[in-house]
Formats: C-alpha cells, sequence, structure tokens
C-alpha cells in the first residue's frame, strides 16, 4: 500500500497515483526535466517567496478573490440556495490564469525562459499569453485548427500580446492534437522550455501542481461562506470538467469532508452514445493519453477516439486523475449535459441573473435542471468562465 499525501485516498501517492489513475508515462529526453519538477515543485509552492509573490498578483493583477455571489431569482426558481464562484470575473476572463500564473512564476524560479501550452477554446492560451507579457517570457501556443477557426477573438489576443500561435492540423484539429504537438515541443527543447498544462492532466506532478494552485477557489469559498451562510461548507458543488481544474480547484479544500456532495458535468455533446459526446467518465476505458494513465475514450481496439462538444473547452478524450479515482470511489457523482441543455442554461443565466457564462460553465448551469434540491440546501457553483468567447455560438442559437 502507497502512503498518500494528506492521508487522503483522493491525493496522489508517493509514485503520483490517484488510486490507479495518474503516473508518469513519458519520453525518455523528457525525464530529467520531470524528474526536476517532482522534486522541486511543492517546495518551491509552498515557499514564502513564492506564495508573496503568487498571492500578489492574484491580489492586485487577477483580481481575487472573486464574489461569491448570491443568485437570488435562480434560486427562487430552483427553490434552493445558489451561489456563484464568480471565475468569469477574473483578468482575461476564466480561472485559467491561476494557473498559468503560478506556473510561470514556478517555471522563472527553475531557470527556464520559454513556454510552450496548449489550448482548446483559447482561455488557457490566453491566459498563459497574458502571463508571458508580464512576465517577459518567450510563448509558443498550439492550438488545432478547428479551435482557430471558433475561437478567433482569443488567436487575435494572444498575438497581440505577442504569442505565437502554432495551427494544429492533425486528428480532429482540436485539444488532444494540440496538447500532443505541445508536448512534442518541449520533447525537442527540454533545456530552454518550460511546458504549461492548462488543467489537471498530464504526467505527474501536473495533476497535484494544477489542483493546488487552483485550490484558492474552495479557500475562498470557505472563507465567503462563512459570512454569507455561517457556515464554511456548502450542501453542494457543482462544476464542469473538460480535464478537472475548475473542478479540483472547486472541491479541493472539501475533498475530504462528506458533508459535502459533489456534482461535476460533463459534456455529452450530441447524447452520450452519439458517437458525438465528450463524457469520459461515462464512456472511457482505461489507458494511457498525454503522459498519465486515465479513463480514455477509446475504441475496442485502443484508438483515442475524437472527442466532441458545443464547447471547446470540454471536447477532451480524458479526463484529470483525481477525479476518474473519485468517480470509481464514489466521491462524485457525474452527469453529462448535451449541447441543447447547456445552450438553454446559459440563456436562462443571462436573462433571470444578468450573466452571460462560458459555453463551458453553462454545462454546470444545466445540474440545476437535472437534479432535486431541498429549499434549504446551500450550492455553489463554479462559474468558470464569461460568455464573450461564445457570442457567435449564443446569437445562433437564438436565431
Ligand atoms: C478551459 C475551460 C474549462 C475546462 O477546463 P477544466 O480544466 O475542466 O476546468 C471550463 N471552463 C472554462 C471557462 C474554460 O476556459
Amino acid at each position: 500500500m502507497q502512503k498518500n499525501l494528506k492521508n487522503s485516498i483522493f491525493h496522489i501517492d508517493e509514485r503520483g497515483y490517484y488510486g490507479e489513475y495518474g503516473g508518469a508515462f513519458i519520453p525518455e529526453i523528457l525525464h530529467e526535466n520531470i524528474e526536476e519538477l517532482q522534486k522541486v515543485y511543492r517546495s518551491i509552492i509552498e515557499g514564502k517567496e513564492f506564495i508573496d509573490q503568487y498571492n500578489r498578483f492574484l491580489h492586485d493583477y487577477v483580481g481575487r478573490p472573486s464574489p461569491l455571489y448570491f443568485a437570488q431569482r435562480l434560486s427562487h426558481k430552483y427553490n434552493c440556495r445558489i451561489y456563484m464562484k464568480r471565475e468569469d470575473l477574473n483578468h482575461t476572463g476564466s480561472h485559467k490564469i491561476n494557473n498559468a500564473l503560478g506556473q510561470i512564476i514556478l517555471a522563472r524560479r527553475i531557470g527556464k525562459t520559454r513556454i510552450v501550452a496548449e489550448t482548446g477554446a483559447g482561455q488557457h492560451g490566453l491566459a498563459s499569453a497574458t502571463v508571458c507579457s508580464l512576465m517577459n517570457m518567450n510563448c509558443v501556443i498550439y492550438m488545432g485548427k478547428t479551435d482557430i477557426d471558433r475561437q478567433k477573438l482569443n488567436v487575435r489576443k494572444m498575438e497581440l500580446l505577442g504569442a505565437k500561435v502554432v495551427p494544429v492540423t492533425s486528428g480532429n484539429m482540436t485539444l488532444k492534437d494540440a496538447t500532443n504537438e505541445a508536448i512534442r515541443d518541449w520533447s525537442s527543447n527540454p533545456d530552454d522550455t518550460y511546458y504549461v498544462i492548462g488543467s489537471v492532466v498530464g504526467p505527474h506532478p501536473y495533476p497535484d501542481l494544477v489542483s493546488r494552485l487552483q485550490s484558492v477557489i474552495s479557500k475562498e469559498i470557505k472563507l465567503q461562506l462563512i459570512k454569507k451562510e455561517g457556515r464554511n461548507y456548502p450542501d453542494f458543488l457543482i462544476a464542469c470538467i473538460g480535464g478537472g481544474s475548475n473542478a479540483a480547484g472547486t472541491i479541493y479544500e472539501y475533498i475530504d469532508d462528506n458533508r459535502v456532495k459533489i456534482i461535476l458535468a460533463e459534456a455529452a455533446g450530441k447524447g452520450i452514445y452519439s458517437g458525438k459526446s465528450a463524457a469520459t467518465i461515462h464512456l472511457g476505458k482505461i489507458g494511457v493519453l498525454h503522459g498519465y494513465k486515465t479513463l480514455v475514450m477509446q475504441t475496442v481496439d485502443g484508438q483515442i477516439e475524437e472527442a466532441y462538444s458545443i464547447s471547446a473547452g470540454l471536447d477532451y478524450p480524458g479526463i484529470g486523475p483525481m477525479h476518474a479515482c473519485m468517480a470509481k470511489l464514489g466521491r462524485n457523482e457525474v452527469l453529462a449535459i448535451n449541447d441543447e441543455e447547456a445552450l438553454s442554461a446559459a440563456m436562462e443565466l443571462t436573462r433571470l441573473e444578468g450573466i452571460i457564462p462560458a459555453l463551458e460553465s453553462a454545462h454546470a448551469l444545466g445540474v440545476l435542471q437535472k437534479k432535486q434540491f431541498k429549499v434549504d440546501d446551500v450550492i455553489v457553483i463554479c462559474l468558470s468562465g464569461r460568455g464573450d468567447k461564445d457570442m457567435e455560438v449564443y446569437i445562433k442559437s437564438i436565431q
């Protein structure tokens, strides 16, 4: 039996596994980089110098703490107490910057000068390009051509910030393919380059590193709930999952608190069994993808299946190993929300609360129509991003 950090089965063990998921499966050439990172990441991010710099930028640059907003009209409609954790109000419009900022400070500490990153909807690419400009680092973003076509505004922003955006034309030209190319680049430039992964995925230590950086979300929820509800925990936490980083941040402080129920929303696309979905936890089988072992959408002979979702940030055929482990042990409940349900939840929030959510976050909101809650249930939904980047889809959907 391996010893788990924090003595919790939902945190990594000494080999970087969550139960049977996780680990590091990487090309020989990256061994030195990954080993160095495994050795130093915790002492750096738990050190006073890092914490001071990180917290200062989170406060003055990102705009944290993000508000915990009581959604009165939505609460009235669903007959319970609904709060939104407003990650959409962060600089660059999503939770991604919490992670990008932390990893780029870390990259500088270990002497790297060049950053590569993958991006789907462009939010992680945008956050990375932004922080690279802030910290004077070279930045190369890999992005699938399909995503470049549907997220033009974010591409222009990244270029304006000085990043090089490289179009990826393999596979179905989305996040999975962009990730392959970013790892390939890193393997060719291991000396000066640091790979900023955008979610709780990839080889150990990335899932744990990214979870810790995003945990600021649940640390704030704890403090904010005391003021608003007189207790520091909700009855339910709800978040959407692509790779699972906004969810990991939202649940981190509550993972071992069984009073708190966790509901995650994955993208069912045109329907779980339609052949056009990204419902990895429903459909996945154990396999290795992008350097870690997890549930992977794959054919019977082990070929990775292309994932589909209306939202460019959720169409990923894998899932963070922490969530796979928690699903297997029944610690979370995973619902699959399809394109239509997400769109209607997005419109509902827009009209009831005056907040246009990102399409990804709309999947978390879609849970409200599928679950019954009690009148005094306190529910916190992570509103992972704002809808500016999705305006074309929204406009088309109401025409
Ligand atoms: C990237 C993104 C997601 C999905 O990524 P996770 O790692 O699962 O959080 C969700 N919401 C928004 C707004 C995003 O930009």
